[in-house]
């Protein structure tokens, strides 16, 4: 690589890292206060999906399929890694749910025993609210055969079956 471009791109990274900060409301990246779904008023307002990480957030947007708000929580309960729910922003998902009026939550955790353990510990505490809570249908990969499936993954296909 030429210096002139190492350079540049050591200039690029340091403007990303000054600029990019978190959603103050979802924990989105953000380059302002707020990201771009927050501030996007063509957004749905009155339904949140709960996800672990950004990584989460910015693969269901390549979905196209949800037009509502996120809220990342920052990880997953995990005793054995010292994270429990005081850890995560979970105050501030309901102080959001009260505040803006959601009547919807749909929890995208990942399907591990982590993610269903923070699953079931944040609707214990969204349900109480009154909204509708739930869970997304972790489905078999596509290309996948069933006898490969793990059994949690087998398990969440079956609950999560449909009317042909
Ligand atoms: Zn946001």
């Amino acid at each position: 690589m030429e210096q002139e471009d190492v350079d540049r791109l050591t200039h690029a990274m340091h403007e990303v890292k000054d600029k990019v900060t978190f959603c103050r409301t979802c924990f989105n990246l953000a380059e302002g206060m707020l990201c771009p779904i927050c501030s996007d008023p063509g957004r749905d307002p009155t339904i949140v999906c709960i996800v672990e990480e950004v990584k989460d957030l910015a693969a269901l947007e390549r979905t196209g399929e949800y037009k509502g708000k996120y809220h990342v929580l920052g990880g997953c309960i995990s005793p054995l890694d010292g994270v429990g729910p005081e850890d995560l922003r979970i105050r501030e998902l309901l102080e959001r749910v009260r505040v803006e009026g959601m009547q919807e939550a749909i929890l995208a955790t990942s399907p591990t025993v982590e993610g269903e353990a923070t699953s079931m510990y944040v609707s214990g505490l969204l349900k109480p609210l009154g909204i509708v809570v739930t869970r997304i249908a972790s489905g078999l990969p596509v290309g996948g055969d069933i006898d490969y499936a793990d059994e949690v993954t087998l398990g969440r296909a079956l609950e999560g079956r449909r009317e042909v």
